[in-house]
């Protein structure tokens, strides 16, 4: 073989690689749901059809309120917290919903208790908001292990904290640590802490 020859041949693979390289990129199909095994919790990212039945779907974005108000807990909402309750049960953590889904007419009593519990509407805020702006009526939510459990029921809160991201599940505020809502894509990072809900 001629060094022109060379040339070419070596010029023509290097062009081959390039135009390989590329497209692959280009065609990585977006992921179109996630879906949780219900025995463990296990999540894998699906990008065509949809999770099996012996899976949970848990969706791709975060959750967010609907149009109206629902008259219970958001089911995809559920459903994450159904994957995270089995994957915190293998590692020896019990959870438990002790307040989901809210009426707009129990959130205002609570709201009311509250006021007359902290003594005004802005500490009570801190601790239970106004039925307007609390996501319990609008079933996406949940207060888990509070008041029971003790010392362990804490500790099965702090791992949902720290692995709820998984299931698209995050602890909201620095002074409620158990309450969380779905406020992220399954895997992707929580924000940071509100200091309090206001
Ligand atoms: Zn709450």
């Amino acid at each position: 073989m001629k060094v022109g020859q060379i040339k070419l041949v070596v010029g023509a693979l290097v062009v081959t690689l390039l135009m390989g390289a590329s497209p692959a990129v280009a065609t990585e199909a977006p992921i179109i749901d996630f879906c949780a095994k219900k025995t463990s919790g296990k999540i894998r990212a699906i990008t065509e059809g949809s999770c099996k039945t012996s899976e949970r779907s848990l969706g791709a974005s975060p959750i967010v309120r609907g149009e109206t108000h629902p008259t219970e807990l958001n089911p995809q909402f559920r459903a994450r917290y159904e994957a995270a309750k089995a994957a915190a049960k293998k590692k020896g953590h019990n959870l438990a919903i002790t307040s989901g889904y809210r009426s707009l007419e129990r959130q205002e009593m609570l709201y009311q208790r509250a006021i007359k519990r902290h003594g005004s509407a802005e500490e009570a805020s801190k601790w239970v908001l106004p039925p307007e702006k609390s996501n319990h009526p609008w079933g996406i939510a949940i207060d888990i292990n509070y008041g029971v459990g003790g010392t362990k029921g804490k500790k099965a809160a702090a791992w949902l904290e720290k692995n709820g991201y998984q299931y698209g599940l995050c602890r909201r505020y620095e002074n409620e640590w158990w309450h969380f809502e779905p406020m992220v894509t399954p895997g992707q990072k929580c924000p940071p802490m509100e200091p309090y809900a206001s």
